[in-house]
């Protein structure tokens, strides 16, 4: 079910529990500011998802609440996989779902990296 993005940020959330190490990921890429990981059920023959270290649940929480270098340390982070993953001459495609009608399903915001094949048209019609 999607989740309310104005909703209070929930400690208990899968990304939070990976954050602090309690459930398994395999992870791509950490610095200060974020954590890559693939996504258990992956869309794409590569697809990652990058998190923020902080408590955000949504787009619209990270962008109104983080820090200046929050913010340019999570969006260099996602530059950072796609480079290293070799993405970047092929192309590759970057999604955030936000709220109900974004379809998110895990309130602690990501960010969806997918490369490795023709991503085709934006959306369904
Ligand atoms: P959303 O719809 O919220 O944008 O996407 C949530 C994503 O998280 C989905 O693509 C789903 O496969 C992924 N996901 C959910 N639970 C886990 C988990 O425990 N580990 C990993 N690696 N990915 C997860």
């Amino acid at each position: 079910m999607p989740i309310d993005a104005t909703q209070p940020y929930d400690p208990n959330n899968v990304f939070a529990k990976i954050l602090r190490g309690e459930i398994p990921n395999r992870t791509v890429y950490e610095d200060e500011w974020a954590l890559a990981f693939h996504d258990i059920n992956p869309q794409a023959p590569l697809h990652v998802l990058v998190i923020p270290k902080g408590a955000y649940v949504s787009w619209d929480d990270f962008s109104a609440r983080a820090s200046a270098e929050e913010i340019a340390g999570f969006v260099r982070a996602v530059g950072h996989v796609a480079r290293e993953a070799g993405l970047v001459e092929p192309g590759y495609r970057l999604l955030a779902n936000i709220g109900g009608h974004g379809h998110q399903e895990v309130p602690h915001l990501h960010v969806h990296l997918f490369g490795g094949r023709q991503m085709g048209a934006m959306l369904p019609r």
